[in-house]
């Protein structure tokens, strides 16, 4: 078995140091927490380290000491795909697109479901919740299920059908809230205070949001310890960004890998409280949000990690960034089209982000660039294409295939 390397946690705010345990903030000034390792370890041994296959492969730096803890449907290893004719389109000369869709409930949330669910275990609990659009409360849900805890699910009211189904099929307890994300969101927070479950919410939890730092691990080994000079992780609160920084960052200081790529936040116009604060220099401003196609980034009081997210970006050169539901949608299309992967909105607004920010000159189409489709378009709910019917005989079958396939090229 592969030990936990997780030494303590330390506040990113005072530098306080607590002892490894369910904390979600610092007793001294109420700063958000972070996982520290034994680095020194990782630089001794390097990727021997790294065992199986999965999430799991990177046990060592995830805070889940005991392999009975270490709940899984098989989550991780996604691929990381070379995306030359979406590259040749966006006008940048490589691009690399980190399908997170092929996670097993269809969303880069299964990475922090894994640690969270399994450090719900370490700690003793028998119920976990989550206030989520979809996805997250899915995911956390069918993790419960798969350790054998209960779940208390609340679900935003707008949620796609299909991830409505899957909640319904796999949390013990469904509740559905009214509302966005923010209004239910500061309430559940405080009940979180009182341990009546554990906390898999995305504000504060270190343990939770450790997860998904294996994005960052995936990349650098993928890409032979060389990863892409930069990489746009998609933000709501801040959760996988924040996650993804800190994975390059070990890597960077155990001197797996030689240098950070640059890490691009992208948001969603209509919840776009962190990049419009990064463009006028200021502090966050939260800001009130309807509906945005792209449910997954609907957040616009992205809290302490929203501060987070910040921070990181003006400290390592990073930018932020956000596209209209319409580029969303018409990245999800071009994406599915150019390269085969049907991502839902939330997870192909990188994309659109990307494009914007290659036709304003804000990135060198010379570089290698990554970024991170954070779900499957297989949740989506959106109007379907007609369902008329054709009945053919022969010639009238063959006279279509040949028009059809007449005069046309390969595609894209
Ligand atoms: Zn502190």
């Amino acid at each position: 078995m592969v030990e936990s390397l997780a030494r303590d946690l330390v506040c990113i705010d005072c530098g306080a140091v607590s002892p490894l345990g369910y904390r979600l903030e610092c007793d001294k000034c109420r700063g958000l927490l972070e996982l520290r390792y034994d680095l020194d370890r990782l630089r001794a041994k390097g990727p021997a380290l790294f065992a199986g296959p999965g999430l799991w492969r990177y046990a060592a730096v995830l805070p889940v000491g005991d392999a009975a803890h270490r709940v899984t449907l098989g989550e991780g290893g996604t691929p990381l795909l070379e995306c030359p004719r979406l590259a040749r389109q966006l006008g940048v000369r490589r691009l690399l697109l980190k399908y997170d869709g092929s996670n097993p409930t269809g969303t880069v949330k299964d990475r922090t479901s894994a640690t969270a669910v399994g450090a719900a275990l370490q700690f003793g609990y028998t119920a976990t919740s989550v206030v989520s659009s979809g996805n997250a409360g899915s995911s956390i849900a069918a993790y419960s299920a798969r350790a054998g805890l209960r779940s208390l699910i609340f679900a935003y009211e707008r949620a796609s059908a299909p991830k409505l189904l899957h909640m319904s099929a796999t949390a013990s307890d469904l509740i559905i809230y009214k509302g966005v994300y923010d209004d239910l969101i500061t309430l559940w927070d405080r009940l979180v205070e009182e341990r009546l479950f554990f906390d898999c919410g995305a504000s504060r939890n270190p343990y939770k949001h450790e997860g998904k730092k294996t994005l960052a691990y995936e990349i650098a080994e993928q890409s032979g310890w060389a990863p892409p000079d930069v990489v746009v992780a998609p933000v709501a609160v801040g959760e996988t960004f924040i996650a993804t920084a800190r994975g390059f960052r070990e890597l960077r200081d155990a001197g797996l890998i030689a240098r950070l790529p640059r890490m691009v936040a992208a948001q969603a116009t209509r919840a776009n409280a962190i990049a419009r604060a990064f463009r006028d220099g200021t502090a966050i401003t939260p800001i009130k949000i309807g509906y945005t196609v792209a449910e997954g980034l609907a957040a616009g009081s992205p809290g302490r990690k929203g501060d987070w997210v910040l921070r990181l970006l003006r400290e390592h050169d990073g930018l932020a960034a956000d596209a209209e539901d319409q580029e969303i949608l018409d990245a999800q299309r071009l994406v599915a089209r150019a390269e085969g992967i049907w991502a839902g909105p939330t997870g192909v607004a990188t994309v659109a982000v990307l494009k914007r920010l290659l036709e304003g000159r804000q990135l060198d189409p010379a570089q290698t660039i990554c970024a991170i489709i954070s779900e499957t378009g297989l949740k989506t709910e959106a109007a379907l294409p007609s369902r008329e019917g054709t009945a053919f005989d022969l010639d009238s079958l063959r006279r279509l295939v040949v028009e059809r396939l007449s005069g046309r090229g390969r595609p894209g």
